[in-house]
């Protein structure tokens, strides 16, 4: 095998467990600050999430009308600014690696099997915990969904708080997949494949969701891997995610539909981590 293509949340590191640790504590204080329940921010965040196109959207309180009719003279963001410290210490916590992820990647590199991510998560986000983690540099090329919308009439610049080295990528190189293109989608792993001049049989994918990414990999004939050690089961989190994401209610009966009915085998399991990829196959130089 001569190209790994990975997965990055909740394959690399626990994104859900971050989520939900950062994003509770955020919701819990700032009810706890406005005196507005929790069910009714919750309701507010869903529409942003879904017109925003992510549920990582970082000018969000901003945007949330309880808060604005209640300071209409002020920042949302700037008046809660301890509700948003909190997520902010609890992602910065709980985001690390699964155990094995580096000294693997670092395995890959050193035999020049070039390794490349590809995420569905917005291009901010997506950095940010390649930095966090240590990663910059052993992923290749990562592949990623551009970025949220920016309110209006702000750029990226003006709203970037740190010089501009505190940002991006220094080794990784980073490439948008088209606005919209969703996993499954084999025409993106397609042209990662033609990109490195590599056939499906001699690639490798891995990711932890069997409809999106082993789904994907088999309808190319890529040798598909479940990282089934990545499958979360908090269910009063996955709940919370639900209720607040922007995922649309067709997105989530699928996904509900699907879940009951797992109609796709993966072809290779990792049950323990992401090591046992290199005991599955041979990865050497192309
Ligand atoms: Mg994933």
């Amino acid at each position: 095998m001569s190209l790994l293509v990975t997965d990055l949340d909740n394959t690399l590191w626990d994104w859900f467990a971050a989520w939900h640790a950062s994003f509770s504590a955020m919701l819990q204080k700032l009810s706890e600050l406005s005196d507005i329940p929790q069910h009714q921010l919750e309701r507010e965040i869903q529409e942003v999430h879904r017109r925003r196109g992510t549920s990582e959207y970082s000018y969000l309180l901003n945007e949330l009308p309880s808060l604005l009719s209640k300071h209409p003279t002020s920042k949302p963001s700037e008046v809660y600014d301890e509700a948003l410290h909190i997520q902010n210490r609890h992602r910065l916590r709980n985001t690390k690696l699964y155990e094995g992820v580096k000294e693997t990647l670092q395995e890959l590199q050193r035999r020049k099997v070039p390794v490349v991510a590809y995420t569905e998560s917005v291009s901010y986000w997506s950095e940010w915990r390649i930095r966090r983690t240590g990663l910059d540099g052993l992923i290749k090329v990562m592949y990623s969904s551009p970025d949220h919308d920016f309110p209006t009439g702000v750029s990226v610049h003006q709203l970037r708080t740190q010089p501009s080295s505190a940002y991006g990528l220094r080794k990784t190189v980073h490439k948008h997949v088209p606005p919209g293109a969703l996993k499954p989608n084999t025409e993106v792993l397609r042209s990662i494949l033609s990109d490195f001049a590599v056939s499906p049989l001699e690639a490798v994918y891995v990711g932890d969701s069997l409809m999106k990414d082993v789904v994907m990999a088999q309808e190319l004939g890529v040798y598909d891997v479940h990282a089934r050690y990545g499958v979360s089961h908090d269910r009063d989190g996955y709940n919370l995610l639900r209720r607040v994401s922007h995922w649309t209610p067709q997105d989530i009966e699928r996904e509900k539909e699907l879940s009951t009915r797992p109609t796709v085998t993966p072809s290779y399991v990792l049950t323990e981590g992401f090591s046992q990829l290199l005991a599955m196959f041979n990865f050497e130089e192309a």
